[in-house]
């Protein structure tokens, strides 16, 4: 599946450091660290109805990552928070947005590595793009298991949502090369770990599992998806999961921002065949579209 151009993004209006600018003119410095060497944060964050999804949850997690990278110019959540709200009034937009949003170290006095030579504070940038769910979700999607293996803590920890995404790009690459839609990337010791951009769940005998996120970023759709599974009474383990167990699954679907909930319908030319009728997925789709208008923080 892959993303096509929608003419409605033509005259993106997008947010640069300290101002709005015409998709054309908005540009970051080539000193910027970003260019450097990927150094920067981002969110993925959708808007429905008028509002942003779980802007609190993507602040806190944004904020997170600033700590672990040591940013020292970080805005606080009110700026953030106002000029994401400026970018979508810019934009005329209310519904059916994916926003990209980045912090980036900032621009360098020269090239290099070492944040002391950031001395022109960070870099915000948003860009609101119209964009429905990326996965057909009705059809559901393809997958193998890369080779590239996502970080443990041991390397760059996966928790940090960084610009450094080559591990995952070229597990995306391995999963274009073989044809189908995304890449599954195991841990250090060959567990399930998440997708190239999304987290991953199962369903065996009506009971949801899902990897720890000791290897994998912590959704938030995956945070949300737990929790509605405990209000939903569907029992929700986080264990190790190997392939095989992935293989003889009820169900597999992923989660994210992106794509929302997708089912899985073939890891490694294996078939996902719902032995025991479950409907735990077609339950938390339910749960999940239910509980939207209550994280949605109107746009201001
Ligand atoms: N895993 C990875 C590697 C991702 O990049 C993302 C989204 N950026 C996700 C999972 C899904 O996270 P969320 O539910 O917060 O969108």
């Amino acid at each position: 599946m892959l993303q096509e151009f929608d003419p409605r993004n033509k005259d993106l209006k997008i947010y640069v450091k300290d101002g709005i600018y015409p998709r054309d003119e908005a540009k970051v410095s080539v000193f910027d660290s970003v260019v450097q060497g990927g150094d920067a944060v981002w969110e993925g964050l959708r808007i429905y109805n008028g509002g942003v999804f779980m802007l609190d949850r993507h602040l806190d997690r944004l904020m997170d990552s600033c700590k672990a990278m040591l940013f020292t110019d970080i805005p606080d959540r009110e700026t953030i928070t106002q000029a994401l709200f400026d970018t979508l009034k810019a934009n005329d937009m209310t519904d059916g947005v994916h926003i990209r949003l980045t912090l980036t170290r900032g621009e360098k006095i020269t090239s290099g590595m070492d944040p002391r030579l950031n001395q022109m504070g960070s870099c915000l940038i948003i860009v609101p793009e119209y964009k429905a769910p990326v996965y057909d979700n009705e059809s559901g999607i393809s997958i193998i298991t890369s080779t590239i293996r996502r970080n443990s803590p041991n390397f760059v920890d996966s928790k940090i949502h960084h610009n450094n995404l080559i591990n995952n790009i070229l597990a995306k690459i391995q999963a274009n090369v073989a044809g189908v839609d995304a890449a599954l990337m195991l841990d250090v010791y060959g567990y399930a770990s998440e997708l190239n951009g999304t987290n991953i769940f199962m369903v065996k005998k009506n009971k949801l599992y899902t990897p720890h996120a000791d290897a994998c970023l912590p959704g938030i759709t995956r945070g949300i998806i737990i929790e509605l599974a405990h209000k939903h009474n569907i029992p929700c383990i986080e264990k190790n999961i190997s392939l095989t167990e992935l293989y003889a699954a009820d169900e597999v679907f992923c989660t994210g921002t992106m794509g929302e909930l997708t089912p899985i319908k073939k890891i490694d030319g294996r078939e996902i065949t719902n032995d025991n009728s479950s409907n735990v997925m077609e339950r938390l789709i339910s749960a999940f579209e239910e509980i939207i208008p209550q994280y949605i923080v109107p746009i201001v």
